[in-house]
């Protein structure tokens, strides 16, 4: 039997997914060979490549203004190349700053240019998006990078501000788990290993206008402009991650699409912080109108439980919700591949939980 996975990433696939997987593993359509130990430039792997990125953009509503590329070097190497791809070495750029991952996209930016903190909720431990009203940002700044869900700390945008500067979004742990308006963004990024597939891909929504003007020295498998002009394939991509983020796109549009993924999100979050802040037992740290739906850290009256709780949960093959090393406590994750039954066990056992040991 498969366990209740609320593993924050690598994190759980569609099990449908993985059974087509297995089903195509040693003999992908007849043609004798694994989809690992064929070309990237086979008429096979074409296809897969062509289908996975055409998913993506009917589920996302991604037009032709914008290139959807499928790279190497998950999440972090986006830190990267996003300052080295939109702004030269002295030019101003403004970070939000909500969280941990935050934190890691502007220490590694601040090495690329000149960072603007236009907020930060830091003070306050992470709890809360800052309001727009309260960010200062730059005039003329090169972009405006979010970190959209932080999947450590709990706190998510719900909404996107307009922003002169291109808006930047980190979106690794939200992406697919909710419509988006992608005229509002310059750059939309996310490691695959949370909502989209198994680790080893990074998928890049940029808008067009802004490629072409990577700064000289950028390696050119981080350069944007050649990246797509070459389809994602300057080198060879990471093809089986690729395949199946496919899958799971396809997943996702006969699951009914980003708007029925927003909604199943929406009832497992509902259910689990209902449980949360019905009792007095369990407590969420995060203001909120910016709790995550992706991500729900909580903590136990008692830290001293901690241990107990983990263990009690594994005996129910509830796995993977100890919470970060860095906030301690637990933390689920409801990606969209988290099933609401698994969301019932958890609730369920967190009541039984508290009503003996509370
Ligand atoms: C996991 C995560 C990252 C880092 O992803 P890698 O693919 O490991 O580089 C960055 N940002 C957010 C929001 C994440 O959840």
């Amino acid at each position: 039997m498969r366990a209740f996975n609320f593993s924050p990433g690598p994190a759980a696939l569609p099990e449908a997914v993985l059974e087509q997987a297995r089903a195509e593993m040693l003999d992908y359509q007849g043609r004798g060979l694994s989809v690992m130990e064929m070309s990237h430039r086979s008429a096979e792997f074409m296809a897969i490549a062509e289908t996975a990125e055409a998913d993506l953009r009917a589920l996302l509503d991604i037009g032709d203004d914008h290139h959807v590329l499928f790279l190497h070097g998950g999440a972090s190497m986006q830190f990267a190349a996003v300052p080295m791809n939109l702004c030269a070495a002295g030019d101003v750029v403004d970070y939000i700053h909500t969280g941990s991952w935050g934190t890691k996209a502007i220490a590694e930016a601040r090495r690329l240019a000149n960072v603007h903190i236009a907020a930060s909720s830091e003070a306050e431990n992470f709890t809360r998006v800052p309001s727009p009203t309260e960010w200062r940002l730059t005039a003329g700044a090169a972009y405006c990078h979010i970190t959209a869900n932080e999947t450590i700390g709990g706190v998510q945008f719900h909404d996107f501000p307009a922003t002169g500067a291109p808006l930047v979004a980190d979106m690794s742990s939200d992406l697919l788990s909710r419509p988006l308006d992608m005229g509002r963004f310059g750059l939309v990024y996310a490691g695959a290993q949370k909502n989209l597939g198994p680790a080893g891909l990074g998928v890049v929504v940029v808008r067009k206008d802004l490629v072409g003007r990577a700064r000289t020295q950028t390696p050119r498998v981080l350069d944007y402009a050649i990246q797509a002009e070459h389809g994602s394939m300057f080198n060879t991509p990471p093809t089986f991650p690729w395949y199946i983020a496919g899958l799971v796109f396809r997943w996702a549009r006969e699951q009914g699409g980003v708007l029925a993924m927003q909604r199943a999100v929406e009832r497992k979050a509902a259910k689990l912080y209902t449980a949360i802040d019905e009792s007095d037992f369990y407590h969420s740290p995060v203001r909120i109108a910016d709790r995550s739906l992706m991500n729900v850290p909580f903590t136990l009256a008692e830290p001293r439980l901690d241990g107990a709780f983990l263990a009690g949960a594994e005996a129910r093959r509830i796995l993977n919700i100890r919470g970060h090393r860095s906030v301690g406590g637990m933390r689920a994750s409801l990606y969209n591949a988290v099933s609401e039954k698994a969301v019932d066990a958890l609730v369920a056992y967190m009541g039984d939980f508290e009503a003996e040991r509370g």
